[in-house]
């Protein structure tokens, strides 16, 4: 099935004027930064280009024909220059008053992709306006917000479209290393005689995070792989605690290693990486290597028989459990006085070492080894 970009044209190609009723002439024609290498990219990925435009009184006293034509025109021949093509454009030119189905956020122009022939839950729409996201929204597509984080967030919450919204980013060219690289979701469920485990992974971090285990210490390790991480983790945990810790802690490490290692898809763009850190008196050094080969070095010594409410000697067998799912080499060493830091030490080191390895290095397609194969 074919998918589709819709991507908005005012305040997403170019710059918009302060007021609506300023309109792109000439004059005032401004790229928005990074938009031309950005947009080359994105053509290069095999969706259908749409623009998608609302342009109010297009062809009357207000909006002569003859402004809009000359500067979309320069718009189309620069992206052409850099071979980028649109397959389709639709612009309404009805004023919001009207109250027409055709205006965006409505779907009476898009009545092309709505047959059957578009894969409409793989394209998104790319707008800056909060009613290109409830566009994405009525198409069954997803959105792309262009604007500053902490504004489109705001944005976007108020209007209580943070599932269809897969991005806020004011930058052309994060936009087009995010539609290259896909998204890097994953949800893995266990249920066993024993547990049962809902794990939600975000390895880009842009949901919210829940964690109940049902064992308060480990909540805790695990925020830190959240925070220290910069992952998003929707952590539910039912286990037969009545039995002891046991099985819950090794169940979470093995449904957490799968869904961070399906999340992260065929590797493309990842490395492999450690982190040390010291917390007060204690160290803590974790070195991992997603290179697909497992192995497992521990060397930490805990005094203490518990920490809260996790045995101690439940945390190399988490880790263990963890690595194993992850199929990913890991060595762990951490000493000092306090069994409390040097846990929390651990986790934290971890959760760097994991954000090191799965990050994505821009505009890399590369697999992180000289074999070509992991
Ligand atoms: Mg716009």
């Amino acid at each position: 099935m074919k998918r589709a970009l819709f991507i908005d044209r005012d305040g997403t190609l170019v710059v918009e004027r302060p007021t609506d009723d300023l309109h792109v002439d000439l004059e005032h024609l401004q790229f928005l930064p990074g938009v031309i290498s950005g947009m080359k990219t994105v053509s290069g990925l095999g969706y259908e280009l749409v623009l998608a435009s609302n342009q109010d009184g297009l062809g009357t006293a207000i909006y002569p024909e003859q402004i809009f034509r000359d500067s979309h025109r320069v718009i189309l021949d620069v992206l052409a220059s850099e071979g980028v093509r649109f397959d389709d454009e639709l612009i309404d030119v009805t004023m919001p008053e009207e109250g027409a189905a055709t205006r965006k956020p409505g779907i009476g122009m898009f009545g092309e992709y709505l047959k059957g022939d578009y894969d409409l839950g793989a394209s998104y729409v790319i707008g800056d306006r909060i009613t290109d996201i409830i566009l994405a929204r009525n198409l069954g597509a997803r959105g792309i917000l262009i604007q500053p984080l902490e504004r489109g967030r705001e944005m976007v919450a108020a209007e209580g479209l943070q599932e269809v919204c897969a991005l806020i980013s004011d930058s052309w060219s994060e936009i087009a290393e995010f539609l290259r690289a896909g998204v890097r979701t994953a949800e893995v469920k266990r249920v066993t005689k024993e547990t049962d485990i809902t794990v939600g992974v975000d390895l880009d971090g842009r949901g919210a995070s829940r964690i109940d285990t049902g064992l308060k210490f480990l909540d805790h390790m695990l925020d830190q792989i959240v925070h220290h991480a910069g992952v998003s983790l929707n952590i539910e945990a039912k286990g037969d605690l009545h039995v002891d810790e046991h099985h819950t802690m090794e169940d979470v490490a093995i449904v957490l290693g799968e869904a961070l290692i399906k999340a992260l898809g065929d590797r493309r763009g990842i490395g492999r990486y450690g982190f040390a850190l010291p917390m007060d008196e204690s160290r803590a050094m974790v070195l991992i290597d997603l290179g697909g080969r497992i192995d497992f070095e521990w060397s930490v010594t805990f005094e203490r028989e518990r920490v809260g409410d996790v045995p101690t000697e439940m945390f190399r067998h988490f880790f263990k459990s963890l690595g194993a799912a992850m199929h990913c080499g890991l060595h762990i060493e951490a000493r000092g006085a306090n069994d409390h830091h040097i846990a929390e030490g651990i986790f934290k080191a971890f959760a760097r070492a994991l954000k090191a390895a799965v990050r994505r290095e821009p505009f890399s397609d590369s697999l992180p080894s000289s074999k070509g194969v992991i």
